[in-house]
């Protein structure tokens, strides 16, 4: 696995596979075709179908130049090694300089065809599942914060950048009170949540409102964590910083909760998907959920057993959340969701903690089915908007 910094991008919403990563491969491209005269660029899956509710063709054009840029929308064509295709073609008088395929494969990464999705060229951690961690762990008698510092070299500074992301997010989605982009005219309740919070100060008043803060501030295209994705970047953020916040827990510790966190969206990420395209919204969602819920138990003061308990058990009870998004955009059932599975993180924490960590399904085994599970659901189900919610 490579270093949790690969997981945590900071950049501008909806979505980080139908948005950042797409920006970034424009950028890279025309970092090689500077004086291209003409882009062409196609895109397929997922990205052809929902691409333009996720602003897909609004960044390419915008990184590539709005004037020299045709996007095509290809219903047609698929390709098996991943639905968010994209085929960037670049000219100069009349002539093609070069045709890249190439994938978004979630949480904003890039990979081209064919490319192994569990390897990495930049491996930073020699184990490849919880199961190896763990019992690592116990050799060394250490726990998993001092697990990813002993491998993620300098991570600790970067998760500084990360918390300041975060909390910035936060406090910006708390003052705006407009209307979200699109034709759903959904308006913004972080502030009016705020408001109740701060007349009967609850806990889970504040988580609920904290997740709505970043998630409105996606869907606005504001400047989120991939956390482990645009869509679902709200659940993390709400578990640490309402813990922060009610329970007085130090920035150190939450850094800690993000280094645990982030460790298991790694593992979900390499061993399965976090890709809404992909495997549905188990994978965005359910995978968010379940870094929060081990971030949780860490703070509660869980061992390593008890924390992978809190993880599985998030994970397991998203098993096969559909991805549906109405009108193509990440906000009707996206945000409302992120506010639920900050709430269910801290529950699933609770419930491990009142136990010895020892449980029957082990994380490894549900990330395992969750990727089976998504697999097998059909493609109007992820982040098509051709069934479900998206079509009542
Ligand atoms: S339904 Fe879930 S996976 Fe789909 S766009 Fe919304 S948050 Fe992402």
């Amino acid at each position: 696995m490579d270093s949790i910094h690969n997981l945590f991008n900071i950049g501008n919403g909806p979505s980080s596979s139908h948005t950042m990563a797409p920006q970034k491969a424009a950028a890279i491209f025309l970092k090689r075709h500077p004086d291209a005269d003409f882009f062409l660029v196609e895109l397929f899956g997922s990205l052809a179908l929902t691409g333009k509710g996720h602003l897909t063709d609004y960044v390419i054009k915008k990184t590539l130049g709005e004037s020299r840029t045709k996007i095509v929308f290809n219903l047609q064509q698929s390709y098996n090694y991943h639905t968010n295709a994209m085929k960037f073609k670049a000219f100069k008088d009349d002539i093609q300089l070069e045709k890249w395929l190439v994938f978004s494969v979630g949480g904003g990464a890039l990979k081209e065809l064919d490319e192994p999705r569990s390897f990495s060229k930049e491996e930073v951690y020699p184990h490849k599942t919880m199961a190896e961690i763990l019992e690592y762990c116990q050799s060394e008698n250490i726990n998993l914060v001092e697990y990813v510092n002993r491998y993620d070299k300098n991570i600790r500074d970067y998760l500084e950048i990360v918390y300041d992301s975060m909390d910035k997010t936060i406090a910006k989605g708390l003052i705006a009170t407009d209307v979200l982009p699109g034709r759903l005219k959904v308006k913004r309740k972080a502030a009016a949540f705020y408001e109740l919070y701060l007349k009967e100060k609850t806990f889970s008043k504040l988580l609920y409102t904290y997740a709505l803060a970043t998630a409105e501030e996606n869907a606005s295209g504001g400047i989120v964590v991939t956390a482990p994705t645009c869509g679902a970047s709200g659940v993390l953020p709400a578990v640490l910083f309402a813990c922060r916040d009610y329970h007085n827990i130090s920035k150190e510790k939450i850094i800690d909760g993000l280094m645990i966190a982030g460790l298991f969206g790694n593992l979900i990420k390499f061993n399965a998907s976090i890709s809404g395209a992909e495997v549905g919204c188990q994978g965005e969602i359910g995978a968010a959920c379940s870094m929060a819920a081990a971030a949780e138990a860490y703070f509660l003061g869980g061992n390593n057993e008890q924390i992978e308990y809190a993880a599985e058990i998030a994970l397991e009870h998203h098993l096969g959340l559909t991805c549906d998004p109405v009108d193509g955009v990440v906000q009707i059932p996206c945000i409302e969701r992120n506010a639920i599975a900050g709430a269910k993180a801290f529950d699933a924490a609770n419930y491990a903690l009142m136990t010895s960590g020892k449980h029957f399904i082990s994380f490894d085994k549900v990330v395992e089915v969750m990727k089976e599970t998504g697999y097998d659901l059909q493609a109007k189900y992820k982040e098509t908007s051709t069934g479900g919610l998206a079509t009542k």
